[in-house]
């Protein structure tokens, strides 16, 4: 008798982006303090026009906690179909999504 294994599809994991916006987790450098933002792409992406008349994002974000006095700032590029294709930390750094296998 055969035994069809289906693949299922979901339960992928909460790092899937959503088309609203994207978790973005940080820690802080001097405190470890983590912080996890929810982006909404929709409202919070700065459009930008550029020359040749292409269009595309970036987001700017102050981060600071309770605990400490240090502030991160976060800046992301994204294109026009708002994917993520550059981003810099300072005073803190990403933290990664750990993915299940
Ligand atoms: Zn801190």
């Amino acid at each position: 008798m055969f035994k069809k294994l289906a693949e299922t599809l979901f339960g992928k994991g909460p790092s899937e982006p959503s088309s609203d916006g994207f978790f973005l987790n940080v820690r802080c450098s001097e405190c470890s303090e983590q912080f996890n933002l929810f982006i909404n792409t929709s409202h919070e992406l700065m459009q930008n026009f550029e020359t040749d008349g292409s269009v595309n994002y970036s987001l700017k974000k102050e981060v600071f906690g309770v605990g400490c006095k240090n502030r991160i700032y976060v800046r992301m590029k994204f294109d026009g179909s708002k994917k993520l294709v550059s981003r810099e930390i300072e005073n803190g750094e990403y933290i990664e999504e750990k993915t299940k296998c």
